[in-house]
């Protein structure tokens, strides 16, 4: 019998009720934070697995599934610590253990070595398959499992089950490979019960946000490094002021960016290394370990330190980066997630403006579903975040996490904010009074409009109608409006004269006053002298 590892709770109710969504749908996800060990209890599934006697319709065999080369050196990792689970390894420059229950590899090496002319051509097929980052490659996967489970059903045995693992479950065409996702306790309960580290978060320096160009979901790479060119003297400084002395991983669009912070870490006195995706695998294990152990002070990467990366020590992120999806942020900050016993928190230095643009905190859990496919779950909704006047510490509530300051009520309206006791809200629209027009500027604004583009007062009232929608106002016409002290009636509904243009019907949107419905001065205006 193979030893299983110990679970916490959490975990134990976690990987059974996978189990009874699996026995329910086949296909699921199990959902949870980084840093909560998806891969741990994954590997309690699998040795419970390879104990299991199987039955008729079953190998006995099960396997962990990966899309890329460096997740599957995690799992020999994950298996090879105590209690060992014994397992083969699928891939180029591996040796392979077919006899062993449990198989690890990477689902590239799968479908050039067992499928051939869309013939999966070995006996080797698995009962239960765990798909690991399960939201990326999700189709490369379902590619290997249509000709997987059609060489199971020609051998007489049960189509494989299949849980897939996931931080962040919600890709296009997700739901059309899994039935169910299944989530385990909110990140805010994994972080009051010490199993998740909290964060505290700032808002450093930001770039020049007003140039980011928004296309497909994500800002360009040309605007985003544009907008976070010139930088690196304020991220020195505000690291400094708010991160001195923690393990620091810095995100940058470029490596230009990278260099220049790393010049200029250096010259402030800091040990620092650089990643990004050139850098040979056996170097950035090496300088992963080197911080983990706090033995460098800095780590600049570009691409690299993203999902998948486990250095628990990390106290600080420095965001000199610009993210429009709320998954790819939430990936982002969860690599300060893990406990460590040196570390009380873990700080996140926004210089993106990634918090205001409503992207959430990390204890925010989004609401994953695989009815949404396409649309971001920022979408959906991020409660408003104020900034301590005191400290810039970003957070929710009354008093500031960070330093306890209450701030004033004056203070969180300049933000638009307020507070109602429990919870921050936007200031209501109709409060602000400075910002909404009155239904008679709205009314010849509309005039002005219809009368120079030819249109009817019919016209002229449905543009007026859709002015007040867009500021939330009811759509009444004024009786009279008045422009340079000219007094004009408004066309009542129903009358003949709604069919008719505008700049016929009032003439001063052409500079001219007059007209059937002007309204004759008859007050006499009493003279002050
Ligand atoms: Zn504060």
């Amino acid at each position: 019998m193979i030893e299983l590892p110990t679970l916490y709770p959490h975990q134990i109710d976690h990987k059974d009720r996978t189990r009874s969504a699996l026995a329910r749908r086949g296909r699921v996800i199990l959902n949870a934070p980084p840093g909560v060990g998806k891969t741990r209890m994954a590997k309690w599934i699998l040795a419970s697995s390879a104990n299991r006697t199987p039955t008729t319709t079953q190998t006995g065999h099960s396997l962990f599934a990966v899309h890329r080369r460096g997740l599957v050196d995690n799992a020999i990792g994950s298996f090879g610590e105590e209690p060992v689970l014994p397992h083969g390894v699928i891939m180029s420059g591996e040796d392979t253990a077919y006899g062993r229950r449990t198989q690890v590899a990477s689902i590239d090496s799968l479908l050039s070595w067992f499928i051939e002319d869309g013939h999966y051509h070995t006996k080797l097929t698995f009962d239960l398959i765990v798909y690991d980052e399960c939201d990326s490659h999700h189709q490369t996967l379902a590619k290997f499992l249509k000709y997987h489970d059609a060489r199971r059903e020609e051998m007489g045995l049960h189509e494989a089950y299949l849980i897939g693992l996931s931080a962040t479950p919600q890709a296009k065409g997700l739901a059309d490979v899994y039935k169910e996702i299944v989530a385990g306790p909110t990140t805010q309960w994994l972080i009051d019960n010490k199993y998740l580290s909290p964060f505290t978060y700032f808002r450093a320096t930001e770039g020049n946000l007003d140039k980011l160009v928004l296309r497909g979901g994500e800002f360009t790479k040309a605007s985003e490094a544009e907008a976070m060119y010139g930088l690196s003297g304020a991220l020195v400084r505000d690291w400094r002021k708010f991160a001195a002395g923690r393990p620091t991983v810095g995100f940058f669009p470029r490596r230009s960016h990278a260099k220049d912070a790393m010049a200029q870490l250096e010259a402030a006195g800091l040990r620092v290394e650089y990643v990004d995706g050139n850098t040979p695998d056996e170097k950035r294990r090496l300088i992963f370990g080197w911080l983990n152990d706090h033995d460098i002070d800095y780590l600049c990467n570009v691409q690299v330190v993203e999902r998948g990366t486990d250095i628990p020590r990390i106290g600080c992120l420095q965001m000199c980066v610009t993210v429009a999806s709320r998954r790819r942020w939430r990936q982002l900050i969860g690599r300060g997630s893990r406990c460590h016993p040196a570390k009380t928190d873990c700080i996140v230095l926004d210089h993106g403006g990634n918090i205001n643009r409503r992207l959430g905190l990390f204890e925010d859990d989004p609401q994953w579903s695989l009815d949404i496919t396409t649309k971001d779950p920022g979408e959906v909704g991020v409660r408003p975040t104020i900034e301590c006047p005191k400290c810039q510490a970003l957070y929710r509530g009354g008093l500031c996490r960070n330093c306890g300051y209450e701030p004033t009520p004056r203070e969180r309206r300049a933000q638009g904010l307020q507070f109602d006791g429990s919870e921050l809200k936007e200031v209501k629209r109709e409060e602000k009074k400075t910002s909404v027009k009155s239904a008679e500027s709205l009314m010849i604004s509309s005039l002005y409009m219809a009368g120079r583009s030819g249109r009817t007062w019919r016209q002229c009232v449905g543009i007026f109608k859709s002015k007040c929608e867009e500021q939330g106002t009811p759509h009444r016409v004024p009786r009279t409006v008045t422009v340079d002290e000219h007094r004009y009636e408004m066309i009542l509904y129903g009358s003949d004269d709604a069919n008719r243009r505008v700049s016929v019907l009032y003439p001063f949107v052409n500079g001219e006053h007059g007209g059937e419905y002007l309204i004759p001065n008859t007050e006499t205006i009493e003279a002050p002298y």
